[in-house]
């Protein structure tokens, strides 16, 4: 038995599952909210356990964590009797900029190099930050590995992912396209081709991972060669509350006229925008879709801005890589919305894309939805990121 404690630290949230890595089972998870803020609260769920919930005030990330480990050595809801046996604990870190081109262990220059990338990922990298602190107080003895969202698009060339800035804002300030995304984005291409037989150099393939935020990445042989998300993970396609690509002439304007600080244009970008910001309804999907059956027509033209959106980028990904063969769906959206797939696929069969309007009916599973005689091969399959995470976590530490 191996057993991984995986964490996904959030500002006020902290969602942990605990893997037995020998045989991929996921023997306990849970997800902590409202951590120092009033009403916090502990979900968890042991395999073959009843669901305990704890409603006790959390101040920090180390509290929070101790609730965690008390929850999964509970004698009635846990699943192991001491947390000596958790073997590592894998940690999703959003923001490595340069510094990491894959996952490590982490010690004091890795946690520096995260604090570095604050100014990159202001939201998330704090927050991952704290999940490592307070995992490192209360399992000092217990290896940690760091798993970066923008690892996987570090094989991107120059050409893809400099911006048409002065050389300075990159060689002086680190601006450039990054990406995000890339655990989910490097799970389902590795899982894609292992599906088909395929090895994955001979695979030119587009990931759509489409949830609440959306990414697109093209890998050729493997590798990342472009994704849609920048500097940050505000760029690509429309997203739920994200405006993804815009003229950035637009942002100084609207600071003007809607007279905005810096910060509050963040948040309106980040917070306002995107299928909610068009629709004025919701950034989900199905509430969108049931709208749009209503008659709404924003909600209906913020489901076409966001399919054709995705369309163009599989456009564009074909003629960077120089050929297409195959196209996946992950992630909220990619795995369970029929409509939007068939949508962001309309008017590529010049392409070879061709779909089966039986076979992409299903949702959730891991299955090729593409016509028999179709050239490009399109497949359903869901993420796992956190199944990425503890396998890296287990090749650095086993
Ligand atoms: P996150 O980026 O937070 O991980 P997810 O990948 O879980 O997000 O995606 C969440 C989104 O997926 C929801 O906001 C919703 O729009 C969409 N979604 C989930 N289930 C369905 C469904 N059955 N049909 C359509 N859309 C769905």
């Amino acid at each position: 038995m191996y057993y991984i404690l995986v964490i996904n630290a959030g500002s006020s949230s902290l969602k942990y599952q605990l893997i037995n890595i020998e045989n991929t089972d996921v023997l306990a998870k849970g997800l902590v909210e409202r951590i120092g803020i009033e009403g916090s609260i502990l979900t968890h769920k042991g395999q073959g356990k009843e669901k305990l919930v704890i409603e006790e005030p959390m101040s920090d990330h180390k509290q929070a964590m101790g609730h965690v480990l008390h929850a999964l050595t509970d004698p009635k809801f846990g699943v192991i009797s001491d947390m000596s046996q958790i073997n590592a604990v894998g940690h999703r870190i959003l923001h490595a900029a340069e510094k990491f081109t894959q996952s490590v262990i982490i010690n004091d220059a890795v946690t520096d190099a995260i604090r570095d990338c604050i100014k990159f990922g202001p939201l998330h990298n704090p927050a991952n930050l704290m999940g490592i602190e307070a995992c490192q107080s209360i399992m000092p003895n217990t290896p940690m590995v760091a798993v970066f969202d923008t690892a996987f698009h570090q094989t991107m060339p120059k050409k893809a992912y400099l911006y048409g800035l002065s050389y300075d804002a990159y060689s002086e300030y680190g601006i450039r396209r990054y990406g995000f995304h890339g655990t989910s984005h490097k799970y389902v291409s590795a899982r894609y081709a292992k599906l088909v037989g395929k090895d994955k150099k001979d695979i030119k393939l587009v990931t759509c991972h489409l949830g609440n935020g959306s990414s697109m990445c093209a890998v050729d042989g493997g590798i990342c060669v472009d994704t849609s998300m920048g500097l940050t993970p505000l760029a690509g396609v429309v997203m739920g509350t994200r405006c993804g690509d815009i003229d950035p002439a637009i942002v100084p304007y609207l600071m003007k006229e809607m007279k905005l600080d810096p910060d509050q244009m963040s948040t309106y970008m980040n917070k306002k925008c995107g299928v909610l910001g068009i629709s004025g309804i919701s950034s989900d999907f199905r509430d969108l879709a049931a709208a749009a059956k209503e008659g709404n027509e924003r909600a209906a033209l913020a489901l076409e801005v966001f399919c054709y959106g995705v369309k163009k980028y599989i456009g564009a990904y074909a003629a960077a890589m120089g050929g297409l063969d195959a196209i996946v769906f992950t992630a909220g959206i990619g795995e369970n919305d029929s409509a939007v797939r068939a949508n962001c696929l309309k008017g590529l069969e010049f392409l070879g894309v061709k779909l089966d309007t039986q076979l992409n009916q299903m949702r959730g599973k891991e299955m090729r939805i593409s016509s028999a005689d179709s050239k490009v091969d399109i497949w359903c399959v869901p993420t796992n990121e956190e199944l990425e995470i503890a396998n890296q976590t287990y090749e650095l530490c086993k």
